[in-house]
Order: C-alpha cells, then sequence, then structure tokens
C-alpha cells in the first residue's frame, strides 16, 4: 500500500487554513480509506453509485462521503440517506430527484452545480451560462429539500498552466456572480470545490476552498 497516512500530511501540509480536502478513494479498497481515516481524514470522495454502496455499511459512520461522479436519477435513492455533499448536479432534473429523495429520507441533501468550463470537449457539467440560466428560471427555489453550497469544476488535462488558471479563474466568476445575485443572504453558498492531484496549487492560487485529491494520497487506481 502506498504511504496513506504520510501522504495526507503532505497534502494538509500544502492547503491552507480554511480549505478542507475531499480525498478521493474512487477503485480503491476500503483498507486504504482505513488508513486515511485513521490519519484523522473525515470527507472522502466516490464516484461509483454500486461502489459507495458496498463500502458505505463497512466504514465509520461519521464519514463525510461526497459524490463526484455523473450521478444518474434513478440511483439517488441508494445514497440519499447518508451522502453528505453532491458535488456533480447537472441539471434541474437531477436536482428535484434529489429534493425528492431527501425529502423521503427527512432530511436535506447540500449540493453543488458542477460547472463545465474546460476548453477541452470531454468534460461534463453546465457551462457558466447554462448554469446562470437553470438559476434564474428559478425552479430550484421551490426545492425545500436540498440546498445548493456552491460549484465543483474539473480544468483540462494538460500542461499549459495558463491555461488551466483561466479555467479556474472562469469558475470562479461564475461562483461571485451567482453568490450576488442568487445567494447574497445564503452564507452556505461558499464551496468552490477545484483542485485534483495535477492541479490544485493552481487551484488553491484561483479560490479554491475544496480540493478532490486522489492518487497523490492512494496511489494509481486500478480499473
Ligand atoms: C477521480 C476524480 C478526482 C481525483 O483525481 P486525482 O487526479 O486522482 O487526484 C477528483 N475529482 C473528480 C471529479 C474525479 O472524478
Amino acid at each position: 500500500m502506498y504511504d496513506v497516512r504520510g501522504n495526507i500530511r503532505k497534502v494538509l501540509a500544502d492547503i491552507p487554513e480554511g480549505v478542507s480536502l475531499c480525498a478521493v478513494s474512487k477503485y480503491h479498497p476500503k483498507e486504504y480509506i482505513e488508513e486515511a481515516y485513521a490519519e484523522g481524514q473525515r470527507i472522502f470522495g466516490e464516484s461509483v453509485v454500486q461502489e459507495l454502496r458496498q463500502k458505505q455499511p463497512l466504514l465509520p459512520s461519521d464519514i463525510e462521503w461526497h459524490f463526484i461522479g455523473h450521478l444518474q436519477t434513478n440511483k439517488v435513492k441508494y445514497i440519499a440517506p447518508y451522502i453528505s455533499l453532491i458535488q456533480s448536479v447537472d441539471s434541474i432534473r437531477l436536482l428535484k430527484e434529489i429534493d425528492r429523495q431527501a425529502e423521503k429520507n427527512n432530511r436535506t441533501i447540500r449540493v453543488l452545480l458542477e460547472l463545465h468550463v474546460a476548453e477541452e470537449e470531454t468534460k461534463s457539467g453546465l457551462t457558466p451560462d447554462e448554469a446562470m440560466a437553470m438559476l434564474e428560471e428559478g425552479e430550484w427555489r421551490v426545492l425545500s429539500h436540498v440546498e445548493i453550497c456552491g460549484i465543483m469544476t474539473m480544468a483540462s488535462y494538460t500542461d499549459d498552466e495558463e491555461q488551466i488558471h483561466r479555467e479556474f479563474a472562469r469558475a470562479h466568476d461564475f461562483f461571485e456572480q451567482a453568490k450576488k445575485k442568487y445567494f447574497a443572504t445564503q452564507p452556505s453558498f461558499s464551496i468552490r470545490s477545484y483542485g485534483m492531484s495535477g492541479d490544485y496549487p493552481i487551484a488553491l492560487s484561483e479560490g479554491s476552498s475544496l480540493v478532490r485529491v486522489g492518487t497523490t494520497i492512494f496511489g494509481p487506481r486500478v480499473y
């Protein structure tokens, strides 16, 4: 196994106070998560519902599970009882289903809007224009069992640091505008989730408040 505990300490040393670490444990066995947990890590990110469903009952109940992958509406029900933050909301339809399942479970589920700011084609999420249109349209306002707490985004997979800066800056612009226009009275709209193993230092310089780090902590994933 990788020196998971040492790696957690190194990443934590890199990130300023007030920034949180989501340890991305997808495709890693539960023993890796237990190592990180022993180091005090509590936030873990998973991207496949089936995998999360297998791991969650076997691990401590005070873990805060974040869902970071593409989420199909028909699978929301499986994670709704315990998920701490769904970072990957990319449609009003998904948001409504999360609201419905949260209500069934008598709770409020916190979510982030997933933004597509990468110049490469392959990334998922709403463009800033689409996300703004969704907020403007206003259907989300009547959903009383979800709380939109900010944004999540991924930069292009590239060596061009300027480009990565530019993409995160675009996400940050959206965050500021949305906050001013729609969430000025909601202090919980505060999460900027950007930065992965390859680009979290850049993300931090562009105002990230939550980095999602997998490989640097747990090593390469075996799919
Ligand atoms: C897998 C994944 C990560 C972690 O990526 P690493 O490069 O391993 O740090 C972060 N965010 C999302 C959305 C992911 O799917």
